[in-house]
């Protein structure tokens, strides 16, 4: 097979990457060449890097727990602040930036990160109360189809929602909540033993509940596919894309998921606690038979201030809405999602592939026994992170890289996750800490 070199400009080629076809290579100067190349270079002066101890900007490859700050955040925030100095109530209709209607570009450009269409999406809440009040909605036990399917090392958040839905219903949650079973020796789920269990007990499962990208081991699962087989057997289908929303190109809609939740201070570079995602299905979107938590901003907007005693629902995921949105909170949220309103998915979904694949190319050159990287090889089945076993390795490994004003993210017992995030990463700083891991370990 001939392989070609990976310098070209991949923003012209909007067709997806292909690893298998390129060939890498182990220097600085072709690192620095990447990112001379690089037609998303230019996003990384949208953002503000934390500072190391010697005052110079680190290298951020912790996107995955927390985002960093985009340079407009400030000045959105600011806005919000002087209307409400300035024009305290009026702001709700306010001509500009009014705060009524202040989601609404919100779900616009969301709608395009997960693949969906904007009344399938809104931005209110944080990640596990939205996922509260979709398993309020979408887990309706009824006969014997009483169980909830999870994969093995589910986020202890989802976890313990899930749980308080299983005992609210009146279940125990040994029998009732059930999970993929892991092959021996194997850090990720196998495809066969997804599907397996979905037809042996689908009859028995009310709702499938999933990661679309692993947190830990930064595995995707084909959420098209799963969506499917769930269906197949009468189950509802929900994802958690808390580490895919920003990560990896979504279709919602098209995959035909019933319910999804995210937050958007990971990939999404909201902020702390910033106001996060929620999809329902357009099938699900006006069915007004599901049983939901209702407040006044889930009602119709053109007669909300009305204060009608009946309850009139917006149309789409607008009707979950329960109380009116912090827009002091929305205000970064705009920022950010301009920023990859401005690269795009596509785009930045192929750097993503060039840079993780670098990073895996490097570590590989590494030779070193004690380096196995637990996320999956194939690009397909992998967002921008990967998780580096160390054996033997302890937290000093992670201290040491810190020092050096590196960014990672350490998982006790001996885990470095990093997430290269095409935003603002670039090749160098991929070779840099390769080469401070290498220094470190030997
Ligand atoms: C980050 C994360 C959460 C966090 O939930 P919050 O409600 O935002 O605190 C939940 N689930 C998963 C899978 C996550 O990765």
């Amino acid at each position: 097979m001939k392989k070609n070199n990976p310098s070209l400009p991949f923003l012209k080629n909007m067709q997806l990457l292909d690893l298998s076809k390129l060939v890498f290579d182990n220097s600085r100067a072709f690192a620095q060449k990447m990112d001379e190349e690089d037609p998303l270079a230019i996003y990384k002066e949208h953002f503000n890097f934390p500072i190391d101890k010697e005052g110079k900007k680190s290298i951020y490859f912790c996107g995955n727990s927390l985002g960093i700050q985009p340079k407009t955040a400030q000045k959105e925030v600011d806005k919000v602040m002087d209307q409400w100095k300035n024009a305290a109530v009026k702001g709700h209709f306010d001509k500009e930036n009014a705060w009524v209607p202040f989601h609404l570009t919100l779900k616009e450009m969301m709608s395009k990160i997960v693949g969906a269409h904007a009344s399938e999406v809104t931005i209110m809440n944080t990640l596990s109360v939205n996922l509260h009040l979709m398993l309020t909605s979408f887990y309706r036990p009824t006969g014997k189809r009483t169980k909830i399917l999870v994969e093995p090392d589910i986020f202890p958040s989802d976890r313990y929602a899930l749980e308080s839905h299983l005992h609210w219903h009146g279940y125990n949650i040994k029998d009732h909540l059930i999970h993929i079973p892991k092959a021996e020796y194997q850090e990720n789920l196998r495809k066969g033993d997804i599907k397996k269990i979905i037809d042996e007990q689908g009859d028995e499962i009310a709702l499938i509940m999933l990661g679309g990208v692993n947190y830990y081991t930064g595995q995707i699962l084909n959420i098209r596919e799963i969506t499917e087989w769930g269906h197949e057997k009468g189950c509802t289908v929900g994802f958690d894309l808390a580490h895919a929303a920003g990560n990896i190109p979504l279709n919602l809609h098209d995959d035909g998921v019933d319910f999804a939740v995210w937050c958007t201070y990971k990939y999404l570079n909201s902020g702390p606690g910033s106001i996060a995602g929620a999809f329902v299905h357009e099938k699900h979107g006006s069915d007004q038979s599901i049983p939901k938590f209702k407040g006044w901003w889930g009602h119709n907007a053109e007669i909300r201030f009305g204060m009608r005693e009946d309850f009139d629902p917006m149309p789409g995921i607008e009707s979950w809405q329960i109380s009116c949105q912090p827009i002091l909170s929305l205000a970064p949220v705009k920022a950010a999602l301009e920023i990859f309103d401005q690269a795009g998915m596509k785009a930045l979904r192929n750097k993503s592939i060039l840079l993780t694949g670098y990073l895996e190319f490097l570590l590989a050159e590494l030779n070193n026994k004690k380096i196995k990287i637990i996320t999956p090889n194939l690009q397909l089945e992998r967002g921008c992170q990967l998780s580096i076993l160390i054996e033997e390795g302890d937290k000093s490994i992670y201290n040491k890289l810190i020092e050096q004003g590196i960014v990672v993210d350490w998982r006790n017992p001996n885990v470095i996750r990093v997430a290269p995030t095409p935003l603002y990463n670039g090749f160098e700083e991929v070779f840099t800490f390769v080469q401070a891991l290498k220094m470190i370990l030997n």
